[in-house]
């Protein structure tokens, strides 16, 4: 199988995966004055303006709230896998996340219950991949 393209993240998005690949667990961008998650990362809260914040460990389990069916890939990997649904899961904690899934595009449905798994990829970066909840 053809392995996978890796971006090279930066900025508040490499802080983020590195965080989740040192707890080995999804971890969020958590304001540290008012509490209020920041995904995707930033710099500033959009609730009380602070510039304040850590990266949190969350359960990892949500809600699909949203996909999509890709049915072609520009990365060699991916179309060997096509067609396949990305997924948007709202955590249980409340941000959105986007991750694949080895589930069939007919397995998924807007509403079904996903447990999130780290796929390190690196010390940088980590693929979310969500699986049917246990
Ligand atoms: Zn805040």
């Amino acid at each position: 199988m053809t392995s996978m393209f890796t971006p090279d993240t930066e900025w508040l998005t490499l802080e983020w995966h590195q965080a989740t690949v040192a707890a080995g667990r999804l971890c969020m961008q958590r304001c540290s004055d008012c509490g209020r998650w920041r995904h995707p990362p930033r710099r500033y809260c959009a609730e009380c303006f602070s510039s304040e914040s850590s990266f949190v460990a969350v359960a990892g389990s949500g809600t699909v709230e949203s996909y999509a069916v890709s049915y072609r890939s520009l990365d060699p990997a991916w179309q060997e896998r096509a067609p396949y649904a990305t997924l948007v899961v709202e955590l249980d904690e409340g941000p959105r996340v986007l991750a694949v899934t080895e589930l069939q595009p007919s397995e998924v449905a807007i509403g079904r219950r996903v447990d999130l798994r780290i796929d390190a990829r690196s010390d940088d970066f980590a693929v979310l991949w969500a699986d049917p909840a246990t």
